[in-house]
């Protein structure tokens, strides 16, 4: 039987660190500059504390200097606002990212509003998101799962323009801004989103060309959804019970991998696929950030 070709997240995500180590000392030797990005993690989720860890780790692995605050659980909105103001006015920082989801008493909107936009690395701040959705207009950063996705395509030489594109999910950081991204900013691919009211999904993904799936359900598409020859890109990182795994569960993706490999042409794998590829595009975002800051080409 056909199997598809493996779209190796992981490889190009370290393809893309070796660029970006390159520059930051470039960057180092011409100007002295070495580009800082300030992660701010409020509360105690394990999953926020991961993602921050490797966030860091990421940084240190290509010369980026990393800024870490946290702040407990119930700490003021006030506290964590008054954090970014003085980020917002410190040189040495060039990106300011506020790890998701924030503690249920503070307002999301106040504080992703108040990162400076030209310092707003996961492109979550209403300006940056208005402009991606505007023809003719840049937004200083785009979100980083998206542009993942959206740069695998690329790395990959897949054809976007004239497509046929199914985007499932529309959560304000992958969903929507992966739909928008696809359409609206040159890639030229006509769009369907599909969420949870949509009928027959199935249908509609069957049109698609290409497949951008952020839902968070375990293998719900299945291969009998997929077009012959399409490509797959899964967003989803589910956790799914495994006596057999030593921390008794692992990951999968929101495409059924087994049966989508026999019937598309080129397909993401989880792990290894989109999320090595979210966090190169945050230090890249980071790198460009503090390039436009001081006016480094
Ligand atoms: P959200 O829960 O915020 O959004 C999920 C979206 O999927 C919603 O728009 C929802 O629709 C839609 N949805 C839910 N159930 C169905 C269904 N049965 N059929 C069709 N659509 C459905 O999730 P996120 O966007 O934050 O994340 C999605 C997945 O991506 C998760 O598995 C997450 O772990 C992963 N992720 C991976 C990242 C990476 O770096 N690789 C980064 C971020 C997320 P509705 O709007 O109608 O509720």
């Amino acid at each position: 039987a056909a199997s598809a070709k493996i779209i190796d997240g992981k490889m190009v995500a370290k393809e893309i660190r070796d660029e970006i180590t390159t520059e930051v000392s470039r960057m180092k030797d011409a100007i002295g500059v070495v580009p800082g990005l300030a992660v701010m993690l409020i509360g105690e989720r394990k999953d926020s504390a991961t993602y921050v860890r490797n966030k860091k780790k990421a940084c240190e692995s290509v010369g980026i200097n990393s800024f870490e605050v946290r702040l407990p659980e119930d700490s003021a909105e006030t506290e964590v606002l008054k954090f970014i103001s003085d980020f917002n006015d410190d040189p040495a920082v060039h990106g300011i990212l506020v790890q998701l989801p924030l503690p249920k008493h503070m307002n999301e909107q106040n504080i992703l509003n108040a990162v400076s936009i030209e310092k707003d690395v996961d492109g979550f701040h209403p300006l940056n998101i208005g402009r991606l959705a505007m023809r003719g207009r840049e937004p200083s950063f785009v979100p980083c799962t998206p542009k993942g996705c959206i740069e695998l395509l690329h790395r990959y030489g897949f054809q976007i323009k004239g497509k046929k594109a199914v985007v499932i999910g529309r959560s304000n950081i992958v969903g929507m801004p992966a739909a928008l991204l696809l359409q609206v900013l040159r890639e030229d691919a006509t769009v369907t989103i599909v969420h949870s009211r949509t009928q027959n999904p199935e249908q509609i993904v069957k049109e698609a060309d290409i497949v951008i799936s952020a839902v968070g359900q375990p293998d719900m598409v299945r291969g009998t959804w997929l077009k012959p020859g399409a490509v797959v890109i899964d967003v989803g990182i589910n956790p799914v019970e495994d006596a057999t795994c030593p921390r008794g569960y692992r990951l999968v993706g929101d495409v059924c991998y087994e049966e989508a490999r026999k019937v598309v042409s080129a397909i993401t794998p989880v792990p290894g696929g989109v999320g090595p590829m979210t966090i190169a595009m945050l230090l890249s975002n980071t790198l460009s950030s503090a390039k436009r800051i001081h006016n480094f080409q």
